[in-house]
């Protein structure tokens, strides 16, 4: 048994006394592509927000290539981690991308994917541009890598960031919707680069509402409901035989 990437052993995160996650757990290994599907509002951010510790977990265990992330009780604040240094070290190496791009509007292209290798984990300059450029490349951007976001489109915006995540060289890649702020004629290019990404043995957790992307790329499928996995399992196995009466209504409505 080789160790997971990512491991999430009964999350449960509250909002004051809104329980937004009741006990999740998920499993991720190396080369897993694992689609979250799930209503507005079940908790599919609050989950991937918890992975990269955007949010503390109100209890439950996070490990990391077998690492667990450390956490304390404060009496203010509930638990927080309890090693910032250990915090700083994993997020730099769980790269999210965002419905909403957030990429840096003041910074061009290129200063956008050299951010976080740069300052963050002390890439000489240098080596940072080679890197990348060749990144720049791949996701069809290079001849724009002097842009600024403003001047490209939201398909090419979400392409920078993608080409920025994976600058940090990341164990797991997070996409929380990464395609549903796009109009309908960007969608597909931002979707081929995240097919390229799984085939070359990427780890990721992928929130979307693109069923074909859920069915065709991923290898597992975990379906969220009020905080709680409620059907989850191979695609082609959960597509075709949902077991959960709400599952199918939602891929009823989706569909
Ligand atoms: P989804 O991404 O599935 O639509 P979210 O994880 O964003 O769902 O939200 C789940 C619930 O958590 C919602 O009821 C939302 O209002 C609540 N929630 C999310 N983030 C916060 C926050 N920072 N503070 C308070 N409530 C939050
Ligand atoms: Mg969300």
């Amino acid at each position: 048994m080789t160790v997971p990437t990512l491991s999430i052993k009964n999350l449960h995160k509250s909002f004051a006394d809104n329980q937004v996650l009741k006990g999740v757990d998920l499993e991720a290994h190396k080369g897993d592509v694992i689609s979250i599907l799930g209503a507005s509002g079940s908790g599919k951010s609050t989950l991937l927000r918890c992975v990269n510790l955007l949010e503390t977990p109100t209890s439950g265990d996070i490990l990391v290539n077998g690492e667990l992330i450390e956490m304390k009780q404060d009496k203010k604040r509930g638990a927080i981690p309890a090693s910032i240094k250990q915090v700083e070290r994993i997020r730099s190496r769980l790269a999210m991308v965002f419905q909403g791009f957030n990429l840096w509007s003041h910074l061009s292209v290129l200063e956008n994917v050299i951010e976080a290798p740069v300052h963050v984990l002390g890439v000489p300059k240098k080596e940072a541009i080679v890197k990348a450029e060749a990144l720049l490349q791949r996701v069809g951007l290079y001849e724009r890598k002097d842009y600024y976001p403003e001047q490209l489109s939201g398909g090419q915006q979400q392409r920078v960031a993608i080409a920025r995540a994976l600058a940090v060289e990341p164990e797991v890649m997070l996409f929380d919707e990464p395609t549903s702020a796009l109009d309908p004629e960007l969608v597909g290019e931002v979707l081929t680069v995240m097919r390229d990404l799984a085939e070359e043995g990427r780890t990721m957790l992928v929130v979307t509402h693109e069923m074909a992307f859920a069915r065709d790329v991923s290898n597992k499928v975990l379906f969220l409901h009020q905080g709680l996995v409620e059907e989850q399992g191979k695609p082609e196995d959960i597509f075709t035989n949902p077991t959960s009466e709400r599952f199918k209504q939602f891929i009823s409505t989706v569909y």
